[in-house]
């Protein structure tokens, strides 16, 4: 079956949706091209079905192939940027790394090297977890690529700070406490956004400080509004290099039930969405979509948040790179 694909920009866009239905075909993030029908890409999607790091409820290691099922309707358009992403820069799905489920360790040094191996021409990486294990090697890859440590905003219910769990250091609730002691983070703008729920104890605040996070709570967004928040947000990054980690539990479980460790209170996708706008202008490096669990979602609730946050976290990073001669398009697509 011949695949029929818009090129606007001169570049290899999404399948022509008005010849093959949405629904129709193999899904890839946004109906893209696969990274091995392009010369090459500005930014590449990239799954990490990997889940060997949770605490709780297992089952993000199919949250890739669920976003992209799920965003088979996303559009070439984004209105509330005024870009096509897809035009102003190439954009291809670069499949899913493979990695071993029985030794995390093995894991993480293939995320990392497999990061490593796309962005080497230059290209950025929005990745699609997976748990939040994988943003570990994902901010290694960032900061070499940065050539410095990254700011980093962390939407989350939890902190991911934690020390070790059953005596394992690298899990899904400990990847930003490695992160700051291995000196990859700049601690002088990293914040987590939509904390809330209950925790051990107060010394976990205390870490957690200690680290150099700010914290913007659930409860914070909702008192203070979408406005105020980004203000202080982008007051703190400014003109550093950002990486951008979305667990999908930063949404209420209204609006994400399809996660392994949900807590009540969340904030909703209208509101995530808001705030990944007003980044707009921020140098995003690298960017993760992590904690689908599709098991335990429903009508594709999850699913369609995720590909959106995707989406909008795509478009930030076209927005901000120069566009580059457009390439010509091989004969045989
Ligand atoms: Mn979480
Ligand atoms: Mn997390």
């Amino acid at each position: 079956m011949e695949e029929l694909r818009v090129t606007g920009g001169g570049r290899l866009g999404p399948i022509d949706s008005s010849r093959i239905p949405r629904y129709a075909g193999a899904a890839t993030f946004a109906r893209l091209p696969r990274l091995d029908q392009v010369d090459r890409a500005d930014i590449a999607v990239v799954g990490v079905p990997f889940d060997s790091g949770v605490s709780y409820r297992p089952g993000a290691r199919f949250g890739g192939n669920h976003i992209r099922e799920a965003s088979r309707l996303l559009r070439p358009y984004n209105p509330a940027l005024d870009i096509s992403p897809f035009e102003r820069v190439q954009v291809a799905d670069a499949g899913d790394m493979a990695v071993n489920p029985f030794n995390i360790g093995e894991a993480i040094e293939t995320v990392q090297q497999n990061a490593l191996d796309l962005t080497a021409d230059g290209a950025r990486l929005v990745t699609l977890g997976g748990d939040h294990t994988i943003a570990l090697p994902l901010l290694r890859a960032a900061a070499e690529r940065a050539g410095s440590p990254v700011a980093m905003l962390h939407f989350d219910a939890h902190l991911d700070t934690w020390d070790t769990y059953f005596g394992a250091e690298y899990t899904h609730g400990t990847p930003f406490r490695r992160a700051v002691e291995e000196g990859i983070l700049d601690t002088e703008a990293i914040s987590h956004v939509g904390t809330r729920g209950p925790l051990y104890g107060v010394r976990d605040l205390e870490d957690d400080r200690r680290f150099g996070f700010g914290i913007v709570t659930s409860s914070d967004v909702y008192r203070k509004g979408v406005d105020e928040i980004v203000d202080q947000l982008r007051q703190r990054i400014g003109n550093r290099p950002l990486y951008v980690s979305v667990d999908i539990d930063v949404l209420d479980p209204a609006h994400a039930p399809g996660t392994g460790t949900p807590e009540a209170g969340g904030i909703t996708s209208r509101e995530l969405l808001e705030i990944l706008r007003g980044l707009r202008g921020l140098n995003l490096v690298g960017a993760d979509v992590v904690e689908v669990a599709p098991a335990y979602d429903h009508a594709e609730l999850t699913g369609v948040a995720a590909s959106h946050v995707a989406y909008d976290l795509v478009t930030l990073m076209a927005d901000t790179l120069t566009p580059a001669t457009p390439a010509p398009i091989a004969e045989d697509h």
